[in-house]
This record gives C-alpha cells, structure tokens and sequence, in this order.
C-alpha cells in the first residue's frame, strides 16, 4: 500500500470546494448515523425491550428475540458483503476512440480513460461504478453492478428490523410512559415530550425510547420505500439515472433481469447472502435485439 498517496488523498478533504466537502462529510456522518443507531437498536431491543414487554410469555420472548436476531444479521451481512463487492472499473487495456465510443463508452475526463455503457463516475468515491445506481450515504459507497443485489437484501431486512423495534419500542412506551389512545396520548407529540424531558417530568430512559421509536418508525417506512423503487427497477433492468432519463434499452424480461443481478435463483438472495454467477460482467451489455432466440 503507498502511504504517501492515502495520506495525500486524506489530507485533500481540506483543500477540496466546499460542495464536495459537504458530500464527504455526509459520508462520514451517514456511516456513523447507521452504525450507533443500528447497534443501539439492537441492544435495547433485544436486552431490554423484549425481555419487559414479554416476560409473562416465554415462548413468544424466544419467538419474538430469534425474529429480531436473524432479520439485523441478515441486514448486517448484507451491509458488510456490499462494502466489501466493489463495482470499480479501471481500465486494463488501452482501448482506442473509434473503437470505444462505436460500442457505447463513454470518456471519464476524471479517470482519464473510457468506460463501459452504464458506468457513471461517483464524485464521492473518485472513481468510475459499473452499473452506477447510487451513491448510498449509510453505506458510504456506491451501489453498482456486483452490489446491487446485496442492498436489496440489505434494504428488506433492514425494514423488517427498524418495523419490528418500532412495534415493541411502543408496546413498551404503551405501557410504560402513556397509554395509546387516552388522555396522556399528547406526550407522544415528539416537541412535547422533549419540553417534559428536559422540564424533568420524563425519565431519560423513556424518552430516549420513544426517540428511539421514531427513529425506527421512519427509518423502516424510508427503507420500505426504498425497497419498493430499487425493486421495480430491479425487474425493468434500469438505474436509477437510467429510470429519471427513460432508458429502456436493457430490459429482458422480469425473470431474465432479476437473474443478471442475482444470479439463477434470485429468491435465494433473501434467505442467505450466497455468491450466484451473474450473466453479464458489468462491461458488455446486450440488448434485447441482440440475443439469439429473444
Ligand atoms: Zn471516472
Ligand atoms: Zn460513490
């Protein structure tokens, strides 16, 4: 590893115009939202949470703690598996002008070489994605052509997760703090609730609950968002830059589209994050015209 060219691209943070800086500092702060929030979630959830809400029914407890358990680590794997899968394309070969652009790629003046069709330069992570979705901030990497079907997978337990913590972090605050639906629902009102916290009415701990709730709340119906958009793009073979400019050029078929991002058993993806070969390299794309048979 050059030393010299990594501390050189860290000290440049301070000399880079501040719309870029700002992107990086996104990246650094949305890293770090996911990963106190995630954790946080997790041991509250598991060790306190359920434990109280549940303790009359063991054999619900142990339901309720293993559904929890294995829908963060499937979320966690799927993060960690996503990281690690880049979709960086550097140029090996030198390929000459006509050639290239008489097949569709394009010239990154930032990368100094020309790329395949569907590859986009990401300014956060300088460097050329193939497939280019998205720059994703909780990630703080690009999703691209090798890992794309891990933030799928990432996104749906990821729902699952924050939507289960925000139904048992409310049976608790029902219990605990007000009643659902009584006189005291007003101390649900986030402003009212942090004015009592802070006047010394509520418990800290309540309170970091029910922060905790609306964390959970919005993050799970944002991913189910999510989920649902990358979802249906996922079926119509299309990137995000690719669905705002109506680019329809590369779809196959459901099937056949869901299999070039997850390999053959695309349903597998969702019960374990296993490698599945996919059917282009992210460089030659073909079009449905092309294909024998299609
Ligand atoms: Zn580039
Ligand atoms: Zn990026």
């Amino acid at each position: 590893m050059d030393v010299g060219a990594k501390l050189k691209e860290w000290l440049s943070f301070f000399t880079e115009p501040t719309a870029k800086r700002l992107m990086l500092i996104a990246n650094i702060g949305g890293v770090g939202y996911y990963w106190v929030v995630s954790l946080l979630v997790f041991y509250v959830n598991l060790f306190v949470i359920i434990p109280s809400i549940l303790s009359e029914n063991l054999g619900w407890m142990r339901f309720q703690w293993w559904f929890f358990v294995v829908a963060y680590f499937n979320m966690m794997l799927n993060y960690l598996i996503c990281l690690s899968k880049k979709s960086r394309y550097t140029s090996t070969e030198g390929i000459v002008t006509e050639e290239a652009s008489s097949k569709g790629w394009g010239y990154c003046v930032p990368c100094q070489q020309y790329s395949p069709p569907r590859t986009h330069h990401c300014s956060v992570c300088k460097h050329c994605i193939l497939k280019r979705d998205q720059h994703c901030f909780f990630l703080g990497a690009c999703i691209g052509h090798f890992n794309q079907r891990y933030f799928l997978v990432f996104l749906f337990y990821a729902s699952i997760s924050a939507l289960h913590a925000a139904v048992c972090f409310f049976t608790y605050l029902n219990q605990y703090f007000a009643t659902f639906l009584s006189l005291d629902f007003y101390c649900y009102f986030f402003p009212i609730a942090t004015t009592k916290w802070v006047l010394g009415y509520t418990p800290s701990h309540l309170f970091g609950i029910l922060a905790l709730f609306y964390m959970c709340l919005m993050l799970g119906f944002g991913c189910i968002g999510f989920f649902t958009f990358h979802f249906q793009r996922a079926l119509h073979c299309q990137t995000s830059y690719e669905f705002s400019h109506r680019v329809t050029t590369y779809s196959r078929g459901p099937q056949r589209n869901l299999q070039e991002i997850f390999g053959s058993y695309w349903w597998l993806a969702f019960l374990v994050p296993i490698p599945q070969k996919q059917t282009s390299d992210g460089i030659v794309w073909n079009k449905p015209k092309e294909l024998k048979g299609y």
